[in-house]
């Protein structure tokens, strides 16, 4: 483009600084994304909808007597049921609304709340009756885009005796730091992420909140809890912080025009290394034929691409902060 003149860019692979996966950081112009128009998709899966309230009790499951001490789970608008489709010992779904669509910019602290304290009221349940589902998380995958399959907004909760790869990456990391330097890796990074300052977004005693240095997505927004150690301590203070700083995510990634994101909010039971934390990554297809941000590389290769600096969204997400 330039008469074979020679060019260089400047690509990074970044060493997540627990675990050592490998993200790249693509020297590519980011363009402003167009917010899509969601209306189609919103009215066609109306008449599907099984968590819309007119049929929501009739068409979801509850949960077995042996297992839970109630068929189902409420707090305000929020529900918990079994996921009729399980891959896990005790997969569930908490309905986070009676609307069968929520923007990203119209999610309420209490809307966020209940939704949160319906999952951890289940997930207490199930500490109390299996001891040994010790991989607990509250995940979410927000519209079609992310992998939700159902619009209505839905949060899925897992307690599981089987780790994922997240947690066997994870679990030996963290022991393996502690024994090498005898600190504990969470409040460690936290310092290193403020004395640095160019990730730390906003830090408290009980909640950090850090862009990662090596995403799992376009970008990755972690959250660290400090004040838990396991989902029963997610209330109060602490759930309200959260929720506060959920809702600036959510804000952030609706001002970029992105649509859809996934979370996960990580718990592992009666292990005092591993600090429960949150991660949020929003998903986007790339204009201009909506092509699928995984490919090969995150596919085949489990390595994620991103054109996106870490530390521009930092400066960002600090604006709205
Ligand atoms: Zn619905």
């Amino acid at each position: 483009m330039e008469g074979y003149a020679e060019v260089r860019r400047f690509s990074e692979v970044r060493y997540d600084p627990l675990t050592g996966h490998t993200s790249r950081i693509l020297d590519f112009p980011v363009r402003e994304l167009k917010r899509p128009d969601l209306t189609g998709l919103i009215e066609s899966s109306r008449p599907l909808c099984p968590f819309c309230p007119e049929v929501v009790e009739k068409v979801t499951p509850k949960f077995h007597p042996d297992l839970a001490s109630s068929g189902r789970y409420a707090r305000g608008e929020a529900l918990c049921v079994p996921n009729a489709f399980p891959y896990d010992e005790n997969g569930a779904v908490t309905v986070m609304s009676h609307r069968h669509f929520v923007g990203l910019d119209e999610f309420t602290p209490a809307m966020m709340a209940d939704a949160f304290a319906c999952c951890i009221d289940y997930l207490e349940d199930v500490r109390s009756k299996q001891p040994d589902m010790v991989y607990q998380s509250l995940n979410w995958n927000y519209m079609p885009q992310a992998g939700g399959s159902i619009v209505h907004p839905h949060l899925q909760i897992a307690a599981s005796s089987t780790a994922t790869n997240y947690y066997s990456a994870a679990i030996p990391a963290l022991s393996r730091y502690h024994s090498d330097s005898g600190e504990d890796f969470w409040p460690d990074l936290v310092e290193e992420e403020r004395r640095r300052g160019e990730r730390l977004i906003a830090s408290s005693r009980l909640l950090s909140w850090v862009v990662a240095f090596a995403p799992m997505g376009i970008f990755d927004v972690v959250g660290i809890l400090h004040g838990a150690q396991a989902p029963g301590d997610l209330r109060g203070e602490l759930l309200q912080d959260m929720v506060t700083g959920v809702l600036k995510v959510l804000r952030y990634i609706d001002s970029l025009n992105m649509a859809s994101l996934n979370m996960s909010v990580y718990f592992h039971l009666d292990d005092d290394l591993f600090t429960p934390h949150l991660r949020i990554c929003p998903r986007v297809n790339i204009p201009p034929f909506e092509t699928s941000q995984i490919n090969y590389m995150g596919m085949l290769h489990n390595e994620t691409l991103t054109i996106m600096k870490p530390e521009d969204i930092c400066t960002g997400i600090r604006q709205l902060w």
